[in-house]
């Protein structure tokens, strides 16, 4: 097909434009104002007081391609990067929004989808699927009766799948309609049939603090797509990181790694599969440290900042695989602005940054690495690697997790890591305690330590008022 990724952001944003939606940036991946969420996870965050009428929108229709992290709370797709075909840490969300803007607000929204996906990227109706909630005859009959779906392409699904919420807490909240491409009965991809590309939720309620639905005053529409499957699709390829946006990631690494002929021997000799698996997890994680960063968000122990840390520690550790013993990924940066700079201003803007941020953090990872490998390895021989000495290599040579996790599962050694996640956070509780009791006899019942002052202060600073890095 002749649709770019490019191609296909524009496509969805003028289809709405020229039908009355108002085109707005993307907002941060650091939600604004809201506590309740570790990242930006969905189109829909940005308008939520909209959607739950605290707040008047200047226009009732609008169109955008947001910048989605999912790699913790509700919606975490961290552990399926690598392995799946279809997820990512780090996507684009194509959407469309109604606020009280479309006369009838289901009808309008599944014709649209309809439209675009059939009038301007062309695909065969017949290659196409939809899921209802169960119950929802009204959005049911509009594809059976408007659109002229055959009912064997109507799938009845429970809340799991089509009741949509932003995360576990209060917020709006709907069922929805998605929509499926229909790899063939014979052309299954990681063992299924139907790839799921957009989801049109039908925003009605609010869940309040006590998990009660209440009825919005005005019904709202939010839809998501995927920019990358929406792409694999038109580019009729049977995975995300097969379209050309990754294709030219995952080259530069494969550059890197042919430029040095010894590494590139070693991977020769690796598992494909495995060499596959890294690619992906480098490539993907490289886009959600860079944008992450260039929202202001640093690697550090706890809150976001940790998220963003596990995320290059991992990346770190599947690159090990592809024979880096080096910093390697902050090189990779240039390449990303290539690919997305002009989309993304910010990640030009923050280059600087972006890689200063990610050198360091490879550099303590690598130090680290040298000094606790060997004791890693000799466990590993000696089998006596378990919860408590994979903690012990990371309390004495600061032996990131990750780096433990993946050589553990290579080698077949099943760990814990709930269990090692509980030591960790003992020895912080104890250490902390410790700290309380030699302070100079402040009263117990207050608790804001000054270590809790620092960790709040640090958090504070990843916040969206951040002005750090432009002083
Ligand atoms: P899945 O069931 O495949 O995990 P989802 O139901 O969690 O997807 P939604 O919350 O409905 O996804 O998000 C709307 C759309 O965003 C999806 O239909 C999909 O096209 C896209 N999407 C969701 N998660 C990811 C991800 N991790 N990587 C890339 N695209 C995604
Ligand atoms: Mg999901
Ligand atoms: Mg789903
Ligand atoms: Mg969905």
């Amino acid at each position: 097909s002749t649709f770019t990724t490019k191609d296909v952001r524009n496509t969805f944003l003028n289809y709405f434009e020229k039908n009355q939606h108002k085109q707005l940036p993307s907002s941060s991946l650091l939600p604004h104002n809201d506590p309740t969420l570790l990242f930006t996870n969905a189109g829909m965050v940005q308008f939520k007081n909209q959607f739950l009428g605290l707040q008047e929108s200047k226009h009732k229709m609008v169109t955008t391609s947001q910048k989605c992290v999912r790699a913790g709370g509700k919606h975490n797709d961290l552990e399926n990067v690598g392995y799946t075909a279809r997820h990512h840490t780090f996507f684009e969300m194509l959407g469309n929004f109604s606020f009280g803007g479309y006369n009838s607000f289901k009808r309008d929204a599944i014709h649209h989808a309809w439209n675009l996906l059939t009038k301007e990227f062309n695909l065969p109706p017949s290659r196409l699927a939809i899921s209802v909630l169960e119950g929802d005859e009204e959005s049911a009959d509009i594809w059976r009766k408007e659109i002229g779906l055959p009912n064997e392409k109507i799938m009845y699904l429970g809340k799991e799948d089509n009741f949509w919420s932003m995360g576990d807490g209060p917020g709006p909240c709907g069922p929805c309609s998605e929509i499926f491409w229909d790899h063939g009965p014979d052309k299954l991809v990681d063992g299924e049939r139907y790839l799921e590309i957009w989801n049109l939720v039908f925003m009605q309620y609010f869940r309040n603090d006590k998990g009660v639905l209440e009825k919005l005053a005005t019904p709202c529409i939010d839809t998501g797509m995927g920019l990358e499957r929406m792409t694999s699709v038109l580019q009729s390829k049977a995975t995300n990181y097969d379209i050309d946006l990754f294709q030219n990631l995952i080259n530069g690494v494969k550059q890197q790694i042919h430029s040095n002929p010894t590494q590139s021997a070693l991977v020769g000799k690796e598992n494909p599969e495995r060499v596959e698996t890294a690619l992906r997890v480098v490539i993907d994680h490289l886009r959600s440290m860079a944008f992450l960063i260039s929202d202001g968000i640093i690697p550090f122990n706890v809150g976001r900042g940790y998220v963003l840390r596990k995320i290059i520690r991992r990346a770190l550790s599947y690159g090990k695989i592809l024979g880096f013993n080096q910093p390697f990924l902050y090189q990779l940066v240039p390449l990303l602005i290539v690919e997305m700079g002009d989309t993304y201003p910010q990640l030009q803007e923050r280059f600087k940054e972006i890689q200063n941020v990610i050198y360091n953090e490879e550099l303590t990872f690598y130090t680290a690495i040298q000094r606790g490998i060997p004791y890693l390895e000799d466990m590993i021989d000696k089998k006596s690697l378990n919860e408590e000495s994979l903690f012990d290599l990371y309390q004495t040579y600061g032996l990131p997790l990750e780096m433990s996790e993946v050589k553990a599962k290579q080698n077949n050694i099943s760990i814990n890591m709930e269990q090692v996640n509980k030591l960790i956070e003992d020895t912080r509780k104890k250490s902390r305690s410790t700290w309380k009791s030699s302070g100079s006899g402040g009263s117990s019942s207050n608790n804001a330590t000054v270590p809790d002052q620092v960790l709040r202060w640090k958090n504070d600073n990843i916040e969206p008022d951040f002005i750090g890095y432009q002083s």
